[in-house]
């Protein structure tokens, strides 16, 4: 493996985030094998796990994508959340599963799932790789979750700081100097 030179340490390999999207996968593919379902990806931390994740679900579904902001104090969002980019498809009377990269406040999330709700979706669950529930501000439990992650700020697979690193193989954290530099 090539490691980034600018991690400190690997958090989450390769193979452990392959084993965990096989899994869920195994779950959902369980859990939706008798349901029309979308999958509703939320830009842009989601897309390498939406994308593995769908092609280990044996299933026939829709995909789409939504682009939420949230806006709050330094590294806090707050329930201020704004629909950059919508989805396509409507979600009136379907299942939907929203698929993120981490939940850390459940802002974004209980804001997105409301939304939703309230457009007429028959339900909607979460599937989420990541889960920071020492960060939790709003009672919001993944109905999928991967991997339960400490108090700290990873980047990797999706999860961008100053939208770099999302490419990465891997789950990992930065080294301080990143930080003071950036
Ligand atoms: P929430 O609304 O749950 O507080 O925020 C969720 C969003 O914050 C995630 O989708 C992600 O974009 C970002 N986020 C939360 N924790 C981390 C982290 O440890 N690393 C990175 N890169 N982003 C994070
Ligand atoms: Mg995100």
């Amino acid at each position: 493996m090539i490691l980034h030179k600018d991690i400190d340490k690997v958090l989450i390999s390769q193979e452990e985030i392959e084993n965990i999207v096989n899994s869920l996968a195994k779950q959902i593919e369980k859990d939706y094998n008798d349901k029309e379902f979308i999958m509703v990806g939320l830009l842009k931390g989601s897309i390498p796990f939406m994308a593995d994740l769908m092609r280990h679900i044996h299933l026939d579904f829709f995909v789409d994508c939504i682009t939420a902001a949230s806006y709050g104090s330094g590294t806090e969002t707050s329930g201020t959340v704004r629909i950059v980019h919508d989805m396509t498809v409507s979600v009136k009377d379907k299942h939907v599963l929203i698929v993120e990269d981490i939940v850390d406040s459940g802002h974004t999330l209980s804001a997105v799932v409301n939304m939703l709700m309230e457009r007429g979706a028959k339900s909607v669950k979460i599937c989420t790789l990541c889960d920071k529930p020492a960060r939790r501000k709003v009672p919001l439990v993944p109905d999928y979750s991967g991997i339960e992650v400490p108090d700290a700020f990873i980047v990797g697979y999706g999860l961008d700081f100053a939208q770099k690193y999302r490419n990465l193989p891997y789950i990992g954290i930065l080294k301080p100097e990143v930080y003071e530099t950036t």
